[in-house]
């Protein structure tokens, strides 16, 4: 009964080594007492606590987490023991396997059982009392057993001693990050071979897939950002070593939106430098087509590709030989946060970056899906159509994500291996997006002009096409308060606070600091799009 090997049996039974990334149990067992949680998102969003125990991690699934309130009685069901290799897993757990999700090591540490000698006895008689010291969790908790539970999961009750450690109405969820990597679900999840464990045997299943090189750039300093500050109307600033020709700062270029203030061209400026690491993995590498509105958005704006005789030296540029007369042959190319800032002064409110890369134009890397509100389109309506194309992209094994884009709609960002053409991307969204239609006939309608669409909503494949753009991840949008497009996650679909407009200049930059970017991690994805 206490043979390691006999008890990881029901875990082995459960999984087949040969799909699933997980360890699979060979290490010597060991008499440290360590203990780990993981945020764990299969099909129903859990914590599992996990207390190591004579070489194995003896194991209570948590669906509302472990938490420091005393108050709480959480449910935590008993689930089989886990290898020790699992210990530090953190990853992802490929679909349609047990357990198929994500997982981050939400709290780790050591724990020490008390009141008795023997923890295992006291797992075996349904009471355990133990101390924690993680780096989340602490204090004394106790496992108690409720019932046997009739399909073999026993049922158990984890409380939290009101001691020391005790926090009233402290949530696990205002805890996502990992201890061990500072990553949220969703950026392992976008990330999913950063962590692959290979199959058997666990000693060796850790296995880093390399992943596609994407260069990082650093945030602008404070004393550069204080500088900015101190600038009057004009000024020259100083910004990782380029000089930037600032002008008319104060200018408002957006008015409030509500009980906001109006956003002057210093705060798109100060906002463009603040998120250029965010957003410079979607334009380093391409031209970009500018929407500039330099006399504010209430005025009409202009689309302006040509780069300006005033640009500066160190802008790069893109010169395309293919361009007819008359045609844009000089483009910029934004790969650097001082280029940012110089787009921001130059009024370039929205940033369109090619779907095509500098090192082959013609092979778009990312196939996009733009669902393009129509009049009578409503939010909740945008939103039924991009769940489609969830369901829909989910069946197919195609790694993507939405994005809201700021105005009244939702995109989909799909990175695709190099080696295809504009026709071929435009060709698989539409005939995705003709089975997301035919679900939903009374939403969609796929006439081309405008007037005779009856206010429905399009979903617009013709963007994959050479030159043809849709506004950047983070760029700002022509509209009162700077509204801005930003990545989500699939699940936030659902969230009942989601707007397409939601976050705006001011805003997005604590979203993006506690969450992330679920949508860098495709950046540079070879993925190969699945015959339909
Ligand atoms: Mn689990």
């Amino acid at each position: 009964m206490s043979d390691p090997s006999s008890r990881l049996e029901a875990y082995r039974a459960k999984r087949d080594f040969s799909l699933t990334a997980e360890p699979a149990g060979s290490e010597a067992p060991t008499s440290s007492r360590r203990f780990v949680v993981q945020r764990h998102r299969a099909r129903r969003l859990h914590y599992d606590l996990r207390l190591e125990m004579d070489g194995v991690l003896v194991s209570w699934a948590v669906p509302k987490g472990p938490t420091l309130d005393p108050r709480a009685r959480q449910l935590a069901v008993h689930v089989e023991d886990h290898p020790v290799e699992y210990f530090d897993f953190e990853g992802v757990i490929p679909k349609g396997q047990y357990g198929g999700g994500d997982v981050v090591v939400w709290d780790w540490g050591t724990w020490a059982p008390a009141r008795t000698d023997d923890p295992r006895r006291a797992v075996e008689r349904g009471e355990l009392h133990f101390d924690l010291h993680g780096q989340k969790l602490a204090g004394r908790f106790v496992l108690v057993r409720r019932d046997e539970g009739g399909s073999g999961k026993e049922q158990w009750l984890l409380l939290h001693k009101d001691d020391d450690h005790a926090r009233p109405g402290w949530d696990p969820e205002e805890h996502p990050a990992s201890v061990k990597t500072g990553r949220t679900n969703e950026e392992v999840a976008a990330e999913p071979e950063a962590m692959w464990r290979n199959d058997l045997p666990a000693a060796e299943a850790a296995v880093v897939v390399a992943r596609p090189h994407v260069p990082s750039w650093d945030p602008p300093t404070e004393d550069e950002l204080d500088a900015l500050e101190a600038m009057g109307t004009a000024g020259s600033w100083s910004i990782q070593g380029h000089e930037v020709r600032l002008t008319n700062l104060d200018k408002v270029l957006f008015p409030a939106r509500e009980a906001g203030r109006p956003v002057t061209k210093r705060d798109l400026i100060r906002y463009h430098a603040v998120i250029a690491p965010r957003m410079l993995p979607y334009l380093a590498d391409r031209p970009v087509n500018l929407h500039r509105y330099p006399d504010g958005v209430d005025r009409p704006g202009f689309w302006h590709k040509e780069v300006p005789g005033h640009a500066p030296e160190w802008l790069q540029r893109w010169r395309n030989d293919e361009a007819d007369p008359g045609e844009t042959e000089c483009y910029a190319v934004v790969d650097r946060v001082a280029a940012l800032v110089w787009m921001a002064n130059f009024a370039a409110i929205e940033l369109h970056p090619w779907t095509s890369a500098l090192a082959d134009v013609h092979q778009p890397t990312w196939a996009l899906i733009d669902i393009d509100p129509g009049p009578r389109t409503s939010f909740d309506d945008v939103l039924v159509l991009a769940r489609l194309y969830r369901t829909a992209l989910e069946h197919l094994g195609v790694a993507a994500m939405p994005k809201v884009t700021g105005q009244r709609g939702v995109q989909i960002w799909v990175p695709i291996a190099g080696g295809y053409r504009f026709d071929e991307t435009r060709t698989w969204v539409e005939k995705v997006s003709r089975a997301v239609g035919r679900t939903a006939p009374d939403l969609v309608s796929w006439q081309w002009h405008k007037d005779q669409r009856e206010g429905l909503a399009r979903l617009d494949y013709t963007q994959n096409a050479i030159n043809k753009t849709l506004v950047a991840p983070f760029s700002a949008r022509p509209a009162p308060g700077a509204p801005v497009s930003v990545p989500i996650t699939w699940d936030e679909l659902d969230d009942p606070d989601l707007r397409p407009d939601r976050w705006t200049v001011h805003s997005v930059v604590e979203r993006v600091q506690a969450c992330g970017d679920p949508l860098v991690g495709l950046v540079g994805r070879q993925q190969r799009l699945p015959e339909l």
